[in-house]
């Protein structure tokens, strides 16, 4: 496949890494809408069917443009191996469902973006698959639930909305020595703040719907894996239920990709920027990011990440009726319930993508009426500390 050298730096691989020129020497990456593809013989598709011959067969299975994407996640990830898919919640379902089978245990943290947190309470379970959450950031609660053996560990950190860091390493270890394989939805770090497969976990994935495309265009995501585990077992669940991305969708993550560590550094800086003056302000009772000082894992999260990353989540006083007035009043950031974009985007988890968990469960999670989780865009920081200072200002 790709001859680029993987030993270049992440920067460069962004830019350069897994491109496969056409005969016409295009500067960009070329991009293949094509369902299918011709052979010179029919001995020659009869060798490609037999997989002695590399050719492509029909973009369900695979596609030149495709397959640039997924080399150069591969090369960021540090990973052997990458399949894209057409959504992130593509990515979680095939990583998942094309490993377990009827009988199987899975073990996942409790904090987990909303439709991760239905496949393992709703969906596993009617194929038999035992499922059992447990406090991410509680070691106990992992060792206790992995004394007895299991075959997947999923987990989410920071998650979404509260930020909670669960212990990578650690997490591996006890899952490893319970027969589990490790799979982490590193969404929220992004590939450049946290490397997971260092870490311990054995399958990635990523909604590259957000910082990836990060312009709020396409919908995408990715697994990522050993060789093996992805040939063997992901690749036959990906070719015969087809959650293949389009080639169009992975062409416009391919250039969103080239500029991923210019708007996550700056995301990042901006957040922490953001974030601090929040917590200064009147009408706010508490602010969760990473690697503040009042974060209570900011020790691991400084440890395993390299940065912060780009969402702050505060709580107003006054409920649902203070978060409300607040997010009503905003001008420039928008409320959204999407993440990860060069706009500023706000989202009010309570009543959009955790309404669905219900009451008990968002309790047990910490997201009470007043949390208000904020995606830090690109826009000057002085006008995203304007906005929220003139909503937070009716509240006093
Ligand atoms: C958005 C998101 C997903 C799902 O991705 P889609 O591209 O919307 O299907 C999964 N996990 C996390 C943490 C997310 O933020």
């Amino acid at each position: 496949m790709t001859t680029f050298d993987p030993r270049y730096r992440t920067a460069t691989l962004l830019v350069q890494g897994g491109v496969e020129r056409s005969h016409h020497g295009e500067t960009a990456e070329a991009l293949y809408l094509t369902s299918g593809f011709v052979y010179d013989s029919a001995e020659q598709a009869e060798a490609t069917f037999k997989n002695e011959v590399q050719h492509f067969q029909y973009s369900r299975f695979g596609n030149p443009t495709v397959s640039m994407l997924e080399a150069r996640l591969a090369m960021i990830e540090g990973a052997e191996a990458c399949r894209a898919t057409a959504t992130g919640m593509a990515a979680v379902h095939a990583a998942m469902l094309s490993h377990l089978k009827t009988g199987d245990r899975v073990v996942a943290s409790r904090a987990l973006f909303g439709s991760c947190h239905w496949i393992v309470s709703t969906l596993l379970p009617r194929y038999g698959v035992k499922t059992e959450f447990v406090d991410g950031g509680d070691l106990a609660q992992w060792r206790a639930a992995l004394a007895t053996p299991a075959d997947m560990v999923l987990l989410e950190t920071p998650s979404n909305p509260m930020l909670d860091i669960v212990d990578l390493k650690a997490v591996a270890d006890i899952a490893h020595a319970a027969g589990a394989i490790v799979v982490v939805d590193n969404v929220f770090a992004t590939p450049l703040l946290q490397k997971p497969f260092e870490l311990g976990a054995d399958v990635v994935v990523y909604s590259c719907t957000k910082h990836i495309d990060g312009q709020g265009r396409v919908l995408g995501g990715a697994v990522l894996g050993r060789q093996k585990w992805v040939d063997e077992v992901l690749q036959p669940f990906i070719r015969n239920t087809g959650p293949s991305i389009s080639a169009f969708n992975a062409w416009l993550l391919l250039k969103g990709i080239e500029t991923l560590a210019l708007r996550v550094d700056a995301g990042c800086r901006a957040a922490a920027a953001v974030a601090d003056f929040l917590a200064e302000q009147k009408g706010i009772s508490r602010v969760w990011y990473p690697t503040r000082a009042d974060h209570p894992q900011q020790a691991l999260a400084m440890a395993q990440m390299s940065a912060g990353g780009t969402m702050v989540t505060f709580e107003v006083k006054g409920g649902k009726e203070g978060a409300f007035k607040v997010m009503n009043a905003f001008r420039l950031i928008k409320v959204s319930n999407n993440l990860g974009d060069s706009k500023s985007l706000a989202t009010h988890p309570a009543t959009t993508t955790h309404m669905r968990i219900g009451a008990e469960e968002r309790a047990k999670l910490g997201i009470t009426d007043g949390v208000i989780r904020l995606s830090v865009g690109l826009e000057d920081v002085r006008d995203i500390q304007d906005d929220l200072a003139a909503g937070l200002a009716l509240l006093a």
